[in-house]
């Protein structure tokens, strides 16, 4: 059955910088295993994409309620590339997904967090993907001209 993988990986959250201590990844097994730092993965992937979820400040909290509304789904969702080392093992090293951040915030709606985002990362918006940048032009003419004039 098509599940995921719990990590182990502490990674920090992009929103408020607290430290979260799990998430999940569907490029292994996908049957609920978990892997943690000095494990072996993979022999194939170079890195695993994983989603995280912050619960673990009151702002990550209260934001992703104020974007969904739904109860079910507390906690700041965010992206992150788990790297492997050259034999598969995790290493502790990631990186967060600046462009999918962004469009999150966007898709939910949430123009302030988006712009908020921009202004601590004045520089994401010319990061994006192309197809991000006409996403947020179409549906977004407001929030597209803001950051543009305010990057010029
Ligand atoms: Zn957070």
């Amino acid at each position: 059955m098509g599940l995921f993988d719990i990590l182990k990986v502490p990674v920090k959250c992009p929103y408020c910088g607290a430290i979260v201590p799990t998430g999940q990844t569907k490029d292994l097994t996908n049957t609920l295993n978990t892997y943690k730092i000095g494990d072996h993965a993979s022999d194939k992937l170079k890195y695993l994409d994983a989603t995280y979820a912050c619960r673990h400040s009151l702002r990550c909290i209260a934001d992703s309620l104020a974007m969904t509304n739904d109860e079910d789904i507390i906690g700041m969702l965010f992206d992150a590339r788990i790297m492997l080392d050259d034999n598969g093992i995790i290493t502790g090293e990631y990186e967060v997904y600046p462009d999918k951040l962004f469009v999150k915030f966007v898709k939910a709606g949430s123009i302030e967090a988006a712009l908020k985002y921009l202004q601590t990362h004045p520089s994401m918006f010319h990061k994006l993907r192309k197809e991000d940048k006409e996403w947020v032009k179409k549906h977004r003419p407001d929030v597209y001209r803001r950051i543009v004039v305010s990057t010029l």
